[in-house]
């Protein structure tokens, strides 16, 4: 690429892949056909290798980094937070894990006052769950097809995508439903308001032959993420959260992805006006630099837990060093303007940016986000919307998605590929010179799918 990095060392490089290769185990993968980059470093919207390329990160790691790699003032915190107590069982009150909740608490919607924490996305999702059938004492949970919820035993068997297929029975009660999508509308609307009318009628037959006395929680991710970036009509989540008033389930919002600043608001929930009953957060609450996510709780079902104990917890739950990069990543986010950067960068470069390039390339049939969360779905065929690459391609039946990959990589971008679509998701922090880099490599990139359209 034409991005030196800072100190190259193929010998370095080598010794880390071989050892990588001989011992570690990699998830989602087969172990003998990947061949993992090793990394030397990284900074801000940037990480190089150790032969002289530097990446401008347009997937955020698995879009998580919202504040940037090494971010000094969350580096410092996590540094002082060693010095002075690393670990604590989760039955003692900190000031750090203190400090984190009500940070946290005060940013999330409405009444979600009371913080849950865990290790990552997947247990947030996990005692989500476990909360909203205690509180209800009913089984079912609803869920999306177009969404992932992570990969453990529940949250797996919510989670919509081919990943759910071989845990698909690890938990029972899971139902899945459609959502709205627009452009791959499964009611076959034709505009947005018809989209979101069918969607919420179709969930609310769902309901009813499922029975409504047997379904605990319906959950979506506020803008489902990894399955497309689909940003709900106007009025959808509104109206779900009527449906579960209504038939009194529990409404939970999944902003693992969407939280933190990526859409333009701490939360993307802020976008609708909608307050769920209970929040999932991980990635951006402290960009992963320590593990951390958690379940943000209504006072009607803190209430549920007052006297009655709740069964779930977690060794790491609320651990130092988690929350005070939490708090120093949730201060500086305040202080540096970033999460109004993403909103005004997605608005103002980064959208207008990728409408662009959707005009010159016939391999891009639409491009949808807000913030700093874009999709741009890549078809064969724009009148027919037929998808570049079949439903879970993989090998050689996906060879457009992975050319178009490795052409981005030759232009020094690092981009985020799920099926047929490729998604814009860089740091909160990403500079508007940034950007341009960034779309510009991208521009050039997408004629190797072109080739496939
Ligand atoms: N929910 C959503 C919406 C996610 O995007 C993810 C991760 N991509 C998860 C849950 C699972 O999080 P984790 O990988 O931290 O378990």
């Amino acid at each position: 690429t034409t991005h030196p990095s800072p100190a190259a060392d193929p010998a370095a490089g080598a010794a880390v892949k071989a050892a990588d290769r001989a011992h570690v185990f990699h998830s989602w993968s087969a172990q003998g056909l990947i061949d993992p980059l090793a990394i030397a470093g990284a900074e801000g919207s940037y990480f190089w290798d150790y032969d002289g390329n530097r990446y401008l990160d347009f997937s955020s790691q698995l879009v998580n980094t919202n504040i940037g790699h090494q971010h000094p003032k969350v580096v410092a915190a996590i540094q002082e937070q060693a010095g002075k107590l690393c670990t604590l069982a989760p039955g003692f009150a900190v000031d750090v894990r203190s400090e984190a909740a009500r940070l946290i608490a005060e940013r999330t919607p409405g009444d979600l006052d009371k913080i849950f924490f865990t290790n990552g996305g997947a247990e947030a999702v996990e005692n989500a769950v476990r909360m909203a059938r205690l509180h209800t004492g009913r089984a079912k949970v609803l869920s999306a097809y177009r969404s992932y919820h992570g990969a453990t035993a529940a949250a797996i068997n919510l989670t919509g995508d081919p990943r759910r297929w071989p845990s698909d029975t690890a938990s029972a009660g899971v139902v899945h439903f459609w959502g709205p999508f627009l452009y791959r509308s499964p009611f076959h609307a034709e505009n947005e308001q018809q989209e979101c009318e069918r969607a919420l009628a179709h969930l609310e037959q769902t309901i009813a032959f499922e029975g409504p006395q047997s379904v605990a929680a319906i959950i979506l991710e506020t803008v489902p993420g990894t399955a497309g970036i689909m940003v709900p009509p106007a009025g959808y989540l509104a109206g779900v959260r009527e449906i579960c008033d209504r038939y009194g389930i529990v409404f939970i919002l999944d902003e693992v992805m969407a939280g933190f600043g990526r859409t333009g608001h701490w939360f993307a929930a802020d976008h609708f006006g909608v307050t769920p009953d209970l929040l999932t957060f991980a990635k951006g609450v402290n960009s992963g630099y320590v593990p951390l996510g958690g379940v943000a709780i209504s006072a009607e079902i803190a209430a549920t837990f007052e006297t009655r104990p709740y069964p779930g917890g977690l060794t790491y739950s609320g651990h130092p060093l988690a929350c005070a990069s939490a708090v120093a990543t949730i201060h500086a986010m305040a202080e540096e303007r970033i999460v109004e950067n993403a909103a005004e960068i997605g608005e103002k470069v980064i959208g207008p940016g990728l409408r662009a390039i959707a005009e010159r390339h016939p391999s891009v049939g639409e491009v949808r986000g807000l913030g700093v969360f874009w999709a741009l779905d890549l078809v064969k065929n724009k009148e027919t919307r037929e998808p570049l690459v079949p439903y879970n391609a993989s090998g050689a039946a996906n060879a457009p998605m992975a050319e178009f990959a490795a052409a981005c990589k030759r232009g020094g971008l690092w981009p985020f590929v799920n099926m047929n679509r490729t998604h814009v998701v860089p740091a909160c922090t990403i500079t508007e010179a940034e950007a341009k880099e960034g779309l510009t490599a991208l521009d050039e990139a997408l004629t190797a799918a072109d080739a496939h359209a």
